[in-house]
């Protein structure tokens, strides 16, 4: 293996002089005091190369030793990852004091002593292509698929599979011959460079399926996508935290992984304390059981922050390819975003916009692409979906990493100060925010044939007069009241309605938290039916005091338990209540 000198030190940034051949974005160890600081390898240029040090170099010398790996940074994959918290570099936080690791220090990420129950999928003489798979064992509840090893090319033979039986993840499970007639033996383990896309499936879809959320705002108004992409900006206490947790806990799918990249340290902390508490509505147990928290802070090195939405992302993929719906999150890739301005400033490369890296695009647009829903060897689907925040300085959407973003994520819910401020909860901006999904011709159909009648119809109506609402509310802002026609304040609390109504949902109300589609139906219909009924009102005090009483009696319906007594009761209070004004 290639060893090297340190020959400069700028923080994490360090030049070694090599003797031998060395790789781009390979990992090597630097001797320090008998600790050995694990680095990536950022650049190349003949024997000079430059790593990035993973922790603190506080006391590195010019002159001292390293050793390469021969390998990129890799993720090891198998079961005992669910309820896990890692750092960025797999680190088990849970082995640690808090969460600071000695450094030098690095632990084992995968429980080397527990037994996994393992039910063999294939027989001898099966074939076998990379990532098929070859066995099963449960984890938490959670059907896991042992696979045949990633890297292997071609189809190979299955030469050898452990009967069903308990066994620990180094166990082999199964001995493949492969297309040059080699025996291959297989444990519970892979290993995965996490910076390269894990790409053994049959086909990308164009994704197409609703992934409902129970979020109102999300699935009726801007719906995301099984194996779709999303991003929300977070200005502070606009409600990001009560929204992401809403989506995992709500949305349909069967791992959650949360990868925290550098936000505040206590924002982190409060993410290790918050998770564990959470309930799961889908299987009334802890979601943590089928969740993994990834988490840096931003006072951990910036090679460690850049590392983590990798890491999280190769997880992901691992659980997709066993045919499971993994929903991704990542907070905040702003921080990630910087963690590579920083780098790339290091090295003194040729900066691009606000000093990001000239391929941030093509950086953010890669990481983007890896999610989706996808077909494996075998036809099953599995996917990521993922959920990204920007936390842009001073709330500036114009800056790189938004712009960047938005180029390849086809959601965008812009959660807003001002909505915060009201406490019209969830604070995302009907107006702004969208779901390219929508102009999906897969989509429309799908969700045509979940839903009777024109569903994107009534969708474009209400974003249309939340549109007409708000021109309306500024002229009256500017005219007052009596300067405006009492037909314009008839339209101003149609959105009003939609807003209170449909938009608006309480995340802390057992009933009102979580609505099923059908449910979002129901809703609509009926907001869309009081806005399509003909009123007749002389004085704008009157359409107020209508639609405050409409607004109150939708709510109590929202509020009830779906079709109950009190539902049906309410349900009938604002018939009679519409009919008063009916003409
Ligand atoms: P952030 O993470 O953006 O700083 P939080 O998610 O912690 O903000 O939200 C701040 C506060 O806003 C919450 O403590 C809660 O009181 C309120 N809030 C946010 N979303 C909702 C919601 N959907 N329903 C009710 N309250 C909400
Ligand atoms: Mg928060």
């Amino acid at each position: 293996m290639t060893k090297g000198k340190v020959s400069g030190i700028i923080a994490n940034m360090v030049t070694l002089a090599v003797d031998g051949p060395v790789a781009q974005n390979e990992i090597c160890y630097i001797l320090l005091n008998g600790v050995r600081l694990m680095a990536e390898v950022i650049k190349v240029t003949g024997n000079n190369v430059y790593v990035q040090v993973f922790e603190s170099t506080r006391g590195l010398k010019v002159g001292a030793e390293a050793e390469f790996t021969g390998h990129m940074l890799e993720v090891q994959l198998g079961p005992g990852m669910l309820s896990k918290n890692y750092d960025g570099l797999q680190n088990d936080l849970d082995k640690m004091e808090g969460v600071f690791l000695h450094r030098g220090e690095y632990t084992q990420p995968l429980d080397e002593e527990r037994l996994w129950h393992f039910k063999p999928i294939v027989k001898v003489g099966d074939k076998v292509r990379a990532g098929d798979w070859l066995g099963e064992v449960e984890e938490n509840f959670q059907p896991l698929k042992m696979m045949a090893p990633f890297r292997q090319k071609g189809v190979s033979t299955i030469k050898k599979i452990a009967e069903e039986g308990d066994y620990t993840i180094h166990h082999i499970i199964a001995v493949l011959t492969d297309e040059q007639g080699n025996d291959v033996e297989v444990d519970m383990v892979q290993r995965w460079p996490v910076k390269l896309a894990l790409t053994a499936y049959a086909e990308k879809l164009r994704p197409y399926k609703l992934l409902e959320t129970g979020v109102r705002t999300i699935d009726t108004f801007n719906p995301i996508v099984e194996g779709g992409t999303g991003f929300i900006p977070g200005p502070f206490g606009t409600g990001k935290t009560v929204l992401q947790h809403a989506i995992s806990k709500q949305a349909a799918a069967d791992i959650v992984i949360m990868a925290a990249c550098g936000e505040r340290a206590n924002e982190v902390v409060e993410i290790f304390t918050e998770y564990p508490e959470l309930n799961d509505p889908h299987t009334g147990r802890k979601l943590m059981e089928r969740t993994i928290i990834i988490a840096n802070t931003s006072n951990m090195p910036v090679a460690a922050r850049e590392a983590s939405v990798y890491t999280a992302m190769t997880m992901a993929e691992y659980y997709r390819a066993m045919g499971l719906r993994v929903m991704l999150m990542a907070d905040s890739t702003s921080r990630w975003a910087q963690a590579l301005r920083e780098m790339s400033n290091r090295m003194e490369e040729l900066p691009g916009p606000d000093a990001f890296p000239m391929d941030i695009s093509s950086i953010i647009a890669n990481f983007y692409g890896r999610a989706g829903m996808v077909i494996l060897n075998n036809g099953q689907k599995g996917s990521i979906t993922f959920i990204g925040t920007v936390s842009p300085a001073g709330g500036n959407l114009k800056e790189p990493v938004t712009e960047n973003t938005k180029k390849v994520a086809r959601c965008f819910y812009a959660l807003e100060q001002e909505r915060a401020d009201k406490k019209r909860y969830p604070a995302v901006n009907p107006i702004d925010s969208y779901s390219k999904y929508l102009e999906y011709p897969e989509f429309e159909e799908y969700i045509t044939e979940r839903i009777n009648g024109d569903w994107i119809g009534k969708v474009n109506e209400m974003k249309t007069r939340m549109l007409r609402g708000k021109e309306i509310a500024e002229q009256i802002n500017i005219l007052g009241d009596d300067g405006v026609p009492v037909d314009y304040h008839v339209v101003f609390w149609k959105s009003e309605l939609i807003d209170y109504v449909v938009l608006q949902q309480d995340a802390f109300d057992e009933i009102d938290a979580i609505t099923p589609l059908e449910r979002q139906e129901e809703i609509v219909d009926m907001v869309i039916d009081i806005c399509h009924a003909e009123l007749e009102f002389d004085t704008f005090l009157e359409v107020m005091d209508f639609f405050k009483k409409v607004i109150n009696i939708c709510k109590q319906v929202n509020y009830s338990e779906y079709k109950s007594d009190d539902y049906y009761r309410y349900r009938k209070e604002l018939d009679e209540f519409m009919a008063t004004k009916t003409k």
